[in-house]
């Protein structure tokens, strides 16, 4: 929306915050046009999901994937960006913002500046690897020392942020500790006993806790070199997180004189004491509160849009719960815990299933509650304390939650449908049962839309489930589950997120897969384990072994089994040619071994079929002695490269086609891959190779070299994508292997590099491999080191192992046959 002669009414925004991002979305939902809107912003970049940046700094999201307002949505509703332009100053008698760059007037004014972490003065705080945890910054800072290998660091805080910062450290490989004040960890939202089991939990992941320790002074001299604390002790360290706290950012309100305790004063309606300014967020005290949860900021951001449209609104701070976003720890804590002579408890421990639930009852009605190990029924009981609901009637079955009481069965989705509509889902954006309902029968049936409606589960996620449990009780048989599925009965998780956790925890074997991403059974079964090992092996190449019972008979065998139960035998031919010495080889193998039928295939390969399983060893160690290798024509790897005769013999021909599938496929034969690779070079736009269907298939022109990918010609029939038209050899063969690597370390099993392409997108991997050119080498790197241990002849090493009588075998640095 473009106002040329603008006269609307200027609203300018300090702060470029959740807070504020919320407010600027209600207030843009209900008066598109109502002011002129510039936004300011400290950060380089507009509104993401602050919340979020404990997974990304794990690595189980992407920044990209907690971005709430992109630049097309500031475009698209007329708001005027200058990030990377922090507010030096507010002249409130000329109603100005000062900046670096000059003076921006305003009418209306909204301070949300956020919270500056605290840091606490000791010596040292201030050299560099002493960060906090507040922004993508911090998270860059922290992957970046945690790469460098064996890099410690010392999280300071064992609060909810600390404990998310030292968890995702560790997940990407750092030595941790976490030094706290207080005598048990996050002792603010948990009694002793759940702190206790969170420690033991996190101990168990190889975090070093130590609690009632203060400490002294940051040690080194260029940089951190370690953490010393009262009792002498010195933690060395590369990287030191302070997350102690944080203070309400006021400064800027403070010298422009507004009214500001710990926070900027606020009435009801997010004003300050001056009638043009307001704020909201982390920075506004209310009423001698201030705040640090998103909840009650999204309550304010619902209130300030109301406000600067004239209409009547008031904050009314809500209570909030806890949990922690530390994967695969369930936590749960809301209302009042601390011990008091009016109180009783209620306790539940399952000490095998490490579940432990505190109930907290006065007067007859629940005032808190804490739960360690099993937190489903949290917001039943949260609902329970904030309606200040007697409890009394339930008292005995109170603490086995809502599928108890009124003898109803243990049925989640009877519990869920015996919510009242009040009962708080997602406690982020304050979205109660009656509203999800009310979106579902208004014609959000999945999980998507009713987050895009209601904003419910799209925060930190952890309601989700209870989301998707309110669509199936509403929806009843209409409800389709959502097209994520997991990998099988064995476990909850989708492929994606079996694959970001290996990566991510650094999990290098199966027994570590199952037990830290909690799998149902004790070994897997026959759906999963393919998978497993293949991303294991994709991933961790030089710390994980092939696991071959994990893997497709033909996979085991080396050869694709027929159905009359023999098996046929494919040798590698580089780029399709062959000579006589092979051929003769070929023939002398069908004749010994009474191969049936011989087959050229369309991958212009030479098949035996009918091999009788019993005569594989033999065959391949004659066919090793002619220089021959395995095709693998049974693998889900690179099958076959087919090309044309280019140069060489057409007249037609631009470059030699020949020769580049033949380097491509020595570069790229024996790597395993998601699913079965094929690859296509032709000599010119004729394209008798037929490379425009393949995976991935190169035509050679007279500039050089197109490379297009995601071809299809099977089930599915699809022409290639151009994914890049480079002048040399070499850059074609880069990027062909850099675009495998890609594949093999991003693509769910099974899926062919088309299906793969469809959902990453074309220009994602485009950005990757063709612009990005450090990581097009990274990438190729990586693929070098997988291919050290994996480039090798399957039927060499079988007969080396079981026939040693068959020697010498084939050297497999051979050259093409020419
Ligand atoms: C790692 C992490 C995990 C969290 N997890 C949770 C959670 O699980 N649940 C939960 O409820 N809350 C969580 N929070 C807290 C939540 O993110 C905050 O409550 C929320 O972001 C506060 O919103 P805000 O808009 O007030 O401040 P912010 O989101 O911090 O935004 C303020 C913005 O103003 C900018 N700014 C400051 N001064 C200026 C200036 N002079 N000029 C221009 N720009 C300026 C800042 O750079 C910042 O970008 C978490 C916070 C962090 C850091
Ligand atoms: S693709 Fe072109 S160069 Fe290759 S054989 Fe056909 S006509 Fe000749």
């Amino acid at each position: 929306m473009t106002h040329p002669t603008d006269t609307r009414p200027k609203l300018v925004v300090i702060g470029a915050g959740m807070a504020s991002g919320r407010a600027l979305e209600h207030l843009l939902d209900a008066a598109p046009d109502a002011y002129d809107i510039t936004l300011f912003g400290a950060e380089p970049r507009g509104n993401y999901n602050r919340i979020m940046l404990s997974p990304v700094l794990s690595g189980e999201k992407t920044y990209e994937e907690i971005v709430t307002h992109d630049a097309a949505w500031y475009a698209a509703h007329g708001v005027t960006c200058r990030f990377s332009e922090p507010v030096t100053g507010i002249d409130r008698a000329r109603k100005v913002v000062m900046t670096a760059t000059g003076e921006t007037p305003y009418d209306k004014l909204i301070v949300a500046t956020g919270s500056n972490p605290f840091i606490i003065p000791v010596p040292g705080h201030d050299l560099p690897g002493v960060i906090s945890f507040r922004d993508l910054e911090d998270v860059n800072t922290m992957r970046d020392t945690a790469a460098r290998p064996g890099a410690k660091a010392v999280v300071i805080g064992g609060g909810l942020l600390g404990l998310e910062a030292a968890a995702g450290l560790r997940m990407l490989g750092m030595e941790v500790t976490v030094v706290h004040l207080m005598g048990h960890l996050m002792e603010r939202q948990l009694d002793e006993a759940a702190g206790y089991l969170l420690r033991k939990e996190l101990t168990g992941r190889g975090i070093t806790i130590r609690c009632s320790s203060n400490t002294k002074e940051i040690v080194g001299s260029e940089r951190v070199e370690a953490l010393r604390l009262d009792d002498g002790t010195e933690i060395p360290c590369d990287l030191v997180v302070m997350a102690v706290g944080i203070r309400p950012n006021t400064a800027l309100a403070r010298e422009a004189g507004l009214a500001v305790g710990r926070g900027v004063h606020v009435d009801d309606q997010m004003c300050s004491s001056d009638a043009d300014i307001y704020a909201v967020g982390e920075c506004v005290e209310h009423n001698g509160q201030v705040f640090g949860l998103v909840a009650p900021l999204y309550d304010q951001a619902k209130v300030l849009a109301r406000a600067l449209l004239g209409e009547e609104a008031a904050f009314v701070p809500k209570q909030t719960s806890t949990k922690l976003k530390v994967t695969g720890v369930d936590l749960f804590s809301a209302g009042d815990f601390a011990e008091a002579d009016d109180r009783e408890d209620i306790v539940f421990r399952d000490p095998a299933r490490g579940v432990y639930k505190r109930l907290v009852l006065q007067e007859g009605r629940l005032i808190g509650a804490v739960m360690y190990g099993d937190t489903g029924d949290g917001n039943w009981f949260f609902g329970l304390i904030k309606d200040a609901a007697p409890v009394d009637e339930m008292r005995e079955t109170l603490i086995f939650g809502p599928a108890f009481q009124g003898g109803a069965p243990v049925d989640p989705m009877a519990a869920v449908a015996a919510l009242p509509d009040d009962t708080e889902i997602c406690g982020c954006n304050g979205v109660c049962k009656g509203d999800l309902v009310a979106a579902i029968q208004n014609g959000a049936t999945d999980l998507g839309s009713v987050r895009a409606v209601t904003k419910a589960s799209g925060s930190c996620g952890t309601c989700t489930g209870l989301v998707e449990q309110v669509l199936s009780a509403t929806l009843g048989d209409d409800f389709v589950l959502p097209s994520a599925q997991p990998i099988c009965g064995c476990t909850d998780l989708t492929h994606e997120d079996v694959r970001r956790l290996i990566k991510a925890q650094e999990l290098k074997s199966m027994p570590a897969v199952w037990q830290e991403l909690g799998w149902k059974t004790v070994d897997g079964c026959h759906v999963c384990r393919p998978p497993l090992n293949y991303y294991l092996l994709a991933d961790w190449p030089l710390d994980y072994r092939d696991d071959l019972q994990s893997r497709f008979i033909n996979e085991r065998k080396h050869a694709n089994i027929q159905k009359d139960g023999t098996f046929s035998v494919v040798p590698r031919m580089w780029g399709g040619i062959t000579n006589a010495a092979e051929l003769r080889a070929i023939a002398d193998a069908a004749d010994k071994y009474n191969v049936p039928t011989v087959k050229v295939t369309g991958g212009q390969r030479i098949d035996l079929l009918g091999v009788r399983g019993e005569d594989l060893p033999a065959i391949w160690a004659d066919l090793n002695r002619a220089g021959m290798v395995s095709g693998h024509a049974y693998s889900k790897g690179l099958r076959t490269v087919k090309t044309c005769v280019g140069t060489d013999h057409c007249r037609f021909g631009t470059q030699d086609s020949t020769g580049l599938g033949i380097k491509l496929e020595q570069a790229l034969w024996g790597s395993w891959t998601p699913h079965k690779v094929k690859l296509g070079v032709s000599g010119c736009p004729r394209n008798c190779a037929e490379a425009t269907c393949k995976d991935v298939g190169v035509i050679c022109v007279d500039s050089g070299y197109q490379i297009g990918v995601g071809g299809a010609a099977g089930m599915d029939l699809k022409e290639t994508e151009r994914l890049a038209a480079v002048t040399t050899e070499q850059e074609a063969i880069d990027i062909t292997v850099a675009f495998v690597q890609l594949y093999r370390e991003h693509a769910k099993y099974l899926d062919r590099p088309y299906k793969w392409i469809a959902k990453v997108g074309l220009d994602w991997v485009r950005e990757r491999v063709v612009d990005d050119l450090a990581g097009r080498q990274a990438l190729i790197d990586r693929f070098a080191i997988s291919q050290s241990v994996y480039q090798h002849d399957p039927w060499a090493a079988h007969v080396d192992k079981e026939q040693a009588r068959y020697a010498p075998l084939a050297n497999l640095k051979l050259e093409a046959a020419e």
